[in-house]
């Protein structure tokens, strides 16, 4: 069975994101810089989104689904691998409130 396109109200949507944010993949862990606590993480700041690609295959997406959710991603502001973490949920939820809105003023 295949995935189907991953967005935030797909089932397994927290399940990428964990992974996507966890040590096998950009690993956002906590640094101290110069004395004060910092974060960080790996990302190679490029639309291949080589972590986003290999977590997609690896809960079950086809080659279409992955190029289809990279194209959903690049949407909602995910253009690496770290903005999918910090964009597309955010910017979802904010196209969909808009919806709402516009529906019922
Ligand atoms: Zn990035």
């Amino acid at each position: 069975m295949s995935l189907g396109l991953m967005t935030p109200i797909h089932p397994k949507w927290d399940d990428f994101l964990d992974r996507l944010e966890g040590p096998d993949g950009c690993n956002f862990r906590d640094v101290v810089r110069n004395g004060k606590k910092d974060s960080t993480w790996d990302c190679d700041n490029t639309p291949n989104r080589p972590i986003a690609r290999k977590h997609l295959a690896a809960l079950g997406a086809t080659s279409q689904e992955i190029e289809q959710s990279l194209g959903f991603f690049h949407a909602f502001g995910g253009h690496c691998d770290c903005e999918i973490a910090f964009n597309v949920q955010d910017s979802f939820e904010s196209y969909m409130g808009r919806g709402r809105r516009r529906r019922n003023p």
